[in-house]
């Protein structure tokens, strides 16, 4: 295995030993136009487990970024022109190489974001499966014929790419909010500049480096590093810049909404979340609080799916708390490259002070603390799980995106009850049934105002489905066939003056 000690690329002398079995995965310079740029000055990336730095990424200057754009634009002629084959070609030589660096490409998240290596193993796979998808999906964007209303025409669509596409990207899930965008839009015929989040750029500039290997040609595939503020903006003024594709929290979607107003973008949105778990009165309530308990711990908690309020019938609500205190306190907290760990690190400080807001919060609020904050911490980034009960309207622990590993339940009364209380908020990104009566499944399920129901699953997402929100937790979907329709536009056209008649 090759110790990288770096700098770089880079200047540093105060960085720890990064060790990749192929030590040029860890890339501190952005891509633009197929070269790696050095910006004006260097940017500290550390590890959330310790704070040490692991590396520095450069901060690019505005003029950089508009050649990012520029290269982009330059690009795009070309690779549109590629037959669709040809770029699903490219794209599956990129996909073979995201799975053969697998293990590299995990212990690189683990060291930028904290989740364990077996959580960022998943996510490895889980984003190349998108790109796998996108590769085929390509070959078969197909366009329509419609019968003719005007005589002697004939009518049709086809499906264009849009243009250039921006692509900004958050922490939480450093490699597959990147492919899942990329991988639809460059197989459909775009070229993407990515801005990926500041706490996890070498997860990007990975991709970047196996998109290099694999052929993508210079320009079709630009990952950008810098001052989020600046980037964005600029990413949002360009007319050059045709989509705008964004994850993250809904504070910074509704303001890159607003920066793109005048460029009249192609906007998606995937943001926030605040899900609830329903338990059924007929689910066996041991197996719903096992299923709770990894719909609300996975990634930390730091997950948009991640079960926000879990609400249970008030006959069951005891032993339900009962088994989900029980099973939590197994969960493991330390290190993600360690074995046996189920909870990593928060991602910053920030994180874990607003970890401690949402407890406060709730208990000067009259919520019961049932399990946390007993067990020695591996250090300052890390949360040990909580466990709150009557948790109401009020709390923030309610009405907050947690982003954390506390888990506050309510119990309810009715199902109409629960439909008006698991609605009551500004998401609408996923929900979870646990039950089997099918009549109340399907009351509750076309009763939820949420993009994405999973009934009896807490595993719902994956690449042939259409991930996305209702409400304020987004704009479009992203996955399946319909990932697509973000990168293109559907163009029309009338053949007039034919001799239909004939039947020419
Ligand atoms: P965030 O703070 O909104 O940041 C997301 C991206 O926006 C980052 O690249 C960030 O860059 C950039 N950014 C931050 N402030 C900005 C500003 N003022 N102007 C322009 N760009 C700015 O979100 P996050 O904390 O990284 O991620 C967590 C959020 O993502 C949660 O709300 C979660 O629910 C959501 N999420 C949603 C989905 C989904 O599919 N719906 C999936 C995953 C995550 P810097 O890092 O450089 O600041």
């Amino acid at each position: 295995m090759a110790a990288l000690n770096l700098p770089h690329e880079g200047k540093a002398n105060d960085v720890v030993l990064v060790h990749l079995e192929d030590a040029r995965l860890l890339r501190q310079l952005a891509y633009i136009n197929g070269k790696w740029v050095a910006g004006n000055q260097d940017i500290a990336v550390t590890n959330p487990a310790d704070d040490q730095v692991i590396g520095y990424v450069t901060a690019l200057k505005k003029s950089q970024v508009d050649n990012a754009i520029n290269a982009a634009e330059a690009a795009f002629g070309k690779w549109r022109a590629f037959s669709a084959e040809k770029r699903a070609e490219l794209l599956m030589a990129w996909h073979d190489l995201l799975l053969e660096n697998r293990e590299d490409l995990a212990r690189l998240m683990v060291l930028e974001q904290g989740k364990t290596l077996n959580e960022a193993r998943g996510e490895i796979d889980y984003g190349a499966s998108f790109v796998k998808w996108f590769a085929e999906e390509g070959r078969r964007a197909y366009g329509e014929t419609m019968p003719s209303h005007i005589a002697n025409a004939q009518l049709a669509t086809i499906r264009e790419p849009i243009g250039v596409a921006a692509l900004i990207t958050p922490w939480n899930f450093p490699n597959a909010m990147i492919t899942r965008k990329a991988a639809a839009a460059l197989a459909i015929g775009c070229t993407v500049v990515v801005k990926p989040a500041s706490e996890t750029p070498f997860s990007a500039l990975a991709l970047a480096e196996l998109a290099e290997r694999a052929g993508i040609p210079a320009g079709v595939f630009n990952v950008i590093t810098g001052d989020a503020a600046m980037i964005s903006a600029t990413l949002c003024a360009s007319d050059k810049v045709r989509a705008l594709s964004f994850t993250g929290s809904t504070r910074v979607g509704k303001l890159l909404l607003q920066q793109s107003a005048d460029t009249v973008k192609k906007c998606s949105m995937e943001l926030g979340g605040n899900a609830p778990f329903i338990v059924l009165p007929d689910m066996d309530i041991q197996e719903a609080a096992k299923a709770a308990i990894d719909a609300k711990f996975q990634t930390s908690g730091q997950d948009c799916l991640a079960a926000n309020r879990i609400f249970v019938p008030r006959e069951h609500y005891e032993e339900f708390v009962e088994a989900f205190a029980t099973g939590m306190q197994k969960l493991n907290v330390g290190n993600g490259m360690l074995n046996g760990v189920d909870i990593g690190p928060l991602i910053n400080h920030q994180a874990v002070e607003k970890a401690q807001m949402l407890v406060d919060d709730a208990l000067e609020k009259g919520a019961t603390l049932v399990v946390g904050n007993q067990k020695k911490l591996p250090g300052e980034n890390f949360f040990n799980p909580v466990l709150l009960t009557n948790v109401t309207p009020d709390m923030a622990v309610y009405r907050e995106e947690n982003f954390c590993p506390v888990a506050g339940v309510i119990a309810y009364d009715s199902l109409d009850d629960v439909i008006i209380a698991a609605n009551d908020t500004e998401y609408g990104l996923a929900a979870y049934i646990y039950g089997h009566d099918i009549r109340h499944i399907w009351k509750l399920m076309r009763g939820l105002d949420f993009g994405m129901v999973s009934v009896n699953s807490v595993k719902m997402t994956g690449h042939p489905i259409p991930f996305g929100g209702m409400k304020q937790s987004g704009l479009g979907r992203e996955g399946s066939r319909h990932g697509f329709d973000e990168y293109s536009e559907i163009k029309y056209y009338c053949l007039g003056g034919l001799d239909t008649a004939s039947g020419c």
